[in-house]
């Protein structure tokens, strides 16, 4: 594993509890860069354009499945551009809410 990742790793693991390796495929990818297009490439907070990565607003739980939704299944509107530092002082500072779908 290379150095940037580990730390990417890391991070999302610190940020998205079970995420984990997850932020690595290919479908969050593709649906984190629609995120970022949408954002115009900027943090939403403090408009830096450095270290974006893509937050969510509220996790959802499905009764159904009796697990979390993966985090590339989320609507684009549940989904946010904040830089890192914002993203750590977000999370340091809110509990991100869980929302029960079924
Ligand atoms: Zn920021
Ligand atoms: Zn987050």
């Amino acid at each position: 594993m290379k150095n940037s990742k580990k730390q990417n790793y890391q991070f999302g693991k610190f940020n998205h509890g079970s995420y984990g390796a997850k932020l690595f495929d290919e479908r969050w990818k593709k649906l984190r860069k629609s995120v970022l297009k949408r954002d115009f490439n900027k943090c939403v907070v403090c408009s830096s354009v450095e270290n974006l990565q893509v937050h969510h607003k509220q996790y959802h739980f499905s009764e159904l499945k009796r697990t979390f939704k993966e985090p590339w299944e989320y609507d684009i509107k549940y989904l946010v551009t904040v830089c890192k530092k914002c993203h750590q002082k977000g999370h340091s500072k809110y509990k991100i809410p869980t929302k029960y779908i079924k």
